[in-house]
């Protein structure tokens, strides 16, 4: 475990938010914690406030190298079986994108994170020339079984061209970095000046966040970032973006697989409501599940001040 200064301002002054959860002198260094269905929920190390900016983050925490380590040598079956929910929380995820975007045009994405590449599939479908970075090499190979365009590492390892990007989007990816910052100002050399990146985070100010507390349920070992809006906007200004909206945004499930999920925490309420929906012929019916909680943020890279370039240094 290594003990980490605050990742927006620099500071080493913060306050427990949270005691760890941890079974006492226990790190959970198993790789199986970070698979992305896994439901190690209410199980986490010490979280704490930055009492200068806000910022809430895990601290001490697993070192940088055991993390990416961890993420390079992920498997999880379990994702490719939940493709179809995650299909349509994507492709729903793209229509707020595009009003922002206009039509893809052929235009470049890049998916951070992009996992077994459906947002990169979907977007490609939409008319995007779409790529995605991803450490996982199980992942990667997965993702380029379907034909699609993976790059295996980082923002930080991988080859990528500067200025080549139109958008840039991060799903659910920023609460698992370990330099959140640093991540941003890479992303941001990446984009052409005026592009656009989408970040999708969970939101600890969130009035669902504030009113559940310490029973949160997406306080878990493998987040070591909780952005409030207000924090995710000063770190995306500090990295050099202009903050265009952020909002809420939920996901979206097919019916017989969200009354599974209510069966697993209340037996007496989600057993006869998937048998209900099963006998309905309804399982099949996408739903929107937004409970606040879950944000986007849509921020810009300026285009360069006029004049910029006739004055060389
Ligand atoms: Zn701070």
């Amino acid at each position: 475990m290594e003990q980490v200064t605050c990742n927006l301002c620099g500071a080493d002054d913060a306050e427990v938010r949270f005691p760890s959860t941890l079974p006492k002198g226990q790190s959970l260094a198993d790789w199986t914690a970070y698979r992305c269905t896994h439901s190690g929920y209410g199980v986490h190390p010490t979280i704490v406030r930055c009492r200068h900016c806000g910022l809430v983050y895990a601290n001490p925490r697993q070192e940088e190298a055991t993390v990416r380590e961890t993420y390079e040598a992920v498997k999880d079956p379990l994702y490719v079986e939940e493709r179809e929910g995650r299909v349509l929380t994507f492709e729903h995820h793209l229509r707020p994108l595009e009003r922002l975007t206009g039509p893809p045009n052929g235009r470049t994405l890049l998916d951070i994170g992009a996992y077994t590449g459906v947002f990169v599939e979907i977007a490609g479908r939409h008319g995007w020339d779409a790529w995605g970075v991803e450490p996982s090499r199980w992942a990667v190979e997965v993702a380029r079984k379907r034909g699609l365009r993976m790059i295996q590492g980082t923002t930080e390892t991988a080859d990528l061209p500067e200025g080549g990007f139109d958008v840039v989007t991060m799903w659910d990816v920023i609460e698992h970095l370990t330099d959140p910052l640093g991540e941003l100002r890479r992303t941001h050399r990446l984009l052409k000046p005026g592009g656009l990146l989408a970040i999708h985070t969970i939101d600890i100010g969130s009035l669902l966040a504030r009113l559940m507390g310490g029973r949160w349920p997406w306080l878990m070992e493998m987040h070591l970032y909780y952005f409030s809006r207000s924090t995710l906007r000063m770190m995306l200004e500090k990295a050099g973006f202009s903050v265009v909206q952020i909002r809420a945004q939920g996901r979206y499930l097919r019916l017989g697989y969200l009354m599974n999920r209510v069966a697993a925490f209340m037996p007496w309420l989600g057993r006869p409501a998937e048998h209900l929906v099963t006998r309905l012929r309804l399982r099949r019916v996408a739903v929107a599940v937004n409970l606040g909680d879950l944000c986007t943020a849509y921020a810009r890279k300026p285009l360069s001040p006029p004049g910029e370039n006739e004055h060389p240094v």
